[in-house]
Parts: structure tokens; C-alpha cells; sequence
């Protein structure tokens, strides 16, 4: 079962997986292995998963936190980018949300996926045109969270 947790109070502490909605509002040169690439302004979704202690509410706390170090990938844009919030499956895989995502395009293969053998990226480019799978859109109506506009 996918819920979208618009803040980090909402998210169970269960371990599982997550897909973090982000912002950028502004392009940001990021690094994944040896690549780099510019991302545009836009939304993105992170597919990541939660097991250590704390679980899901732990990891999305370190996430929406602007002050670390950077350790992830993913990192570059959590300080960069606004985090809107993050769709979680308690018990999931990363894995399975990221391929959930196929339609949508990887910017930077590699990234987030370093110990992945089954995916390109575990970041996605999402275009305010795209449409999500409809148990992701079901689970943000039933959370009432509207996007803000660009
Ligand atoms: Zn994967």
C-alpha cells in the first residue's frame, strides 16, 4: 500500500521504501561515479529505501534536513531543491517504485543506483505533463496535496 506523506510527521517509522517528490528551481550541476550533469528546474522523484532504525520517518527527517554532509547522491539536491513531499510503501523496495516509474525519464544514469544491478537511475525527471501510476495519484489525493505551482 503507497501513502504520500507531505510532511515528515507522516511517515511511518516502519522500514520500507520511498519516492521523494523534489523541487528545483533552479539548475544544479550534479555528480554520480564519474558523471556529471546539469539538471533543469523542475520535479524529480528519489526512490530510496529506509531500513535502518527510525525506518521511513528517520530518512525522510535526514532528507528534508538542509545541514549535512553530503553522503548520497541524493544529497545534492535535498540542500539544493525544495523536498514536496514523499510517497512511502512500509515493507517496499526501492526497486519496485523506481520500475513503477518507468515512463518517466532517467537525466543521470547511475544516480542512486550504485549497488543496483536492476535499474538505470533511481532518479526520475518528472514533467508536470507526466501522470503518475494511479495508485501514486490515488495516495496524493487521499493525503489532499496539491503541487504548488512552479
Ligand atoms: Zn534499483
Amino acid at each position: 500500500m503507497i501513502h504520500f506523506a507531505a510532511t515528515v510527521a507522516l511517515a511511518p517509522a516502519a522500514p520500507g521504501a520511498y519516492a521523494l517528490w523534489l523541487r528545483l528551481h533552479a539548475p544544479i550541476a550534479v555528480r554520480a561515479g564519474k558523471s556529471t550533469t546539469m539538471l533543469a528546474p523542475g520535479d524529480y522523484l528519489y526512490c530510496g529505501s529506509a531500513n535502518g532504525p527510525g525506518g521511513l520517518r528517520a530518512r525522510l527527517a535526514r532528507h528534508w534536513r538542509r545541514e549535512k554532509r553530503a553522503h548520497w547522491h541524493v544529497d545534492q539536491l535535498t540542500v539544493a531543491g525544495d523536498i514536496l513531499g514523499a510517497f512511502v510503501v512500509a515493507g517496499g523496495s526501492e526497486c519496485a517504485l523506481n520500475a513503477a516509474l518507468g515512463a518517466l525519464p532517467n537525466p543521470l544514469p547511475g544516480f542512486g543506483s550504485s549497488d543496483c544491478r536492476r535499474c538505470v537511475s533511481h532518479l526520475r525527471f518528472f514533467p508536470a505533463t507526466a501522470r503518475l501510476p494511479s495508485q501514486w495519484e490515488n495516495a496524493r489525493k487521499a493525503a489532499r496535496f496539491t503541487p504548488p505551482p512552479p
